[in-house]
């Protein structure tokens, strides 16, 4: 197919056009835009997939939108609960329909009234931001004080656009399966139960190969298993392989063939392994438990911010009477 690939400059993010019309929106992943999104024109309508984590980048992703396909969206859906996928919502017309599934619902409503605490008391999130910066700067450990100031600085961002920041929740539902029809292609929404989190969407363009993993995808750097069962996403993750999909768009990283997804398995594989072999020799998990992973996942841990978290949940999903 031979068309000019439309522009849109952003600081926040690159826009990358997988076919006409669908647009995947990269964020800056050593940056505080750390989350991915899609645009895809189905032909007279325009579907927006993940907003983004702050309400800045919401505004250009809006913008983004309206310059490359013509239009504000007829449907923003979301690829799971977690707020760096959706804090960009107040930059869309309320009336559109926001899509979650069912399972989602109750999370997103839990982390959304977190937030919208956060909205009601900026001194206090302030203050929690002061201390937070004392601790960080006292921390010793080079490794936990480089973790800590990536969360800081994101911290600091949203602080920055709390002006801006308004809490829009879902207002449209659905379970399984969501069929998008417009006059040049079909896009399908498709739910996977217990993998990244208790429910995540994956965005599937049927024609063109082309699928958007939301957080089922992390590509190039540890995947965030916090709130994951990962033998299911595993089993998810050879599905994709065995699909016949070609181009993969994780939630978190650069855009891949089914390579990538085999990369991602095969690093939750070697961390379930390494859990296992920790639970067995009777160790305790604990954070430095990535210096057993081979490459090129050891390398992957970069700032190691998941590191603790990824292993108890690692350990809770194997033997489920492991220590918190
Ligand atoms: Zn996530």
């Amino acid at each position: 197919m031979t068309h000019t690939s439309k522009q849109f400059s952003s600081p926040f993010f690159e826009i990358r056009e997988l076919a006409q019309g669908v647009f995947a929106v990269l964020g800056d992943r050593e940056g505080l835009c750390h989350s991915n999104a899609a645009i895809v024109d189905l032909g007279d309508r325009t579907l927006v997939f993940d907003t983004l984590t702050l309400p800045s980048y919401g505004d250009d992703l809006a913008r983004a939108c309206r310059e490359l396909t013509g239009r504000d969206p007829c449907w923003v859906a979301f690829s799971h609960y977690h707020a760096d996928h959706f804090l960009g919502n107040q930059s869309f017309p309320t009336s559109t329909p926001f899509m979650v599934t069912q399972a989602m619902l109750a999370p997103m409503d839990e982390s959304m009234v977190q937030y919208q605490g956060i909205i009601d008391d900026p001194d206090g999130f302030k203050q929690e931001l002061d201390d937070f910066t004392a601790t960080c700067e006292a921390e010793e450990d080079a490794n936990k004080r480089k973790a800590m100031s990536i969360n800081l600085a994101r911290y600091q961002a949203l602080y920055r656009d709390l002006g801006k920041l308004r809490i829009v929740r879902p207002n449209t539902i659905f379970e399984g399966k969501m069929v998008l029809s417009g006059s040049k292609r079909t896009a399908e929404l498709i739910e996977v139960a217990h993998a990244h989190t208790v429910s995540d969407v994956y965005l599937r363009l049927p024609n063109e190969g082309i699928c958007f993993m939301g957080d089922l995808g992390f590509f190039d750097t540890i995947p965030f298993l916090g709130y994951a069962d990962p033998l299911h996403w595993i089993g998810t993750l050879r599905e994709f392989e065995s699909s016949a999909m070609t181009t993969f768009v994780p939630g978190h990283g650069v855009v891949g063939g089914t390579d990538k997804v085999t990369l991602e398995r095969e690093c939750i594989e070697a961390i379930v392994a390494a859990v296992g072999e920790v639970l067995a020799s009777g160790e305790e998990v604990t954070g430095v438990l990535g210096e057993r992973l081979p490459e090129p996942f050891r390398s992957w841990e970069g700032d190691g911010r998941f590191n603790l978290m990824n292993y108890r949940a690692v350990a809770k999903s194997i033997h489920p009477d492991s220590q918190d």
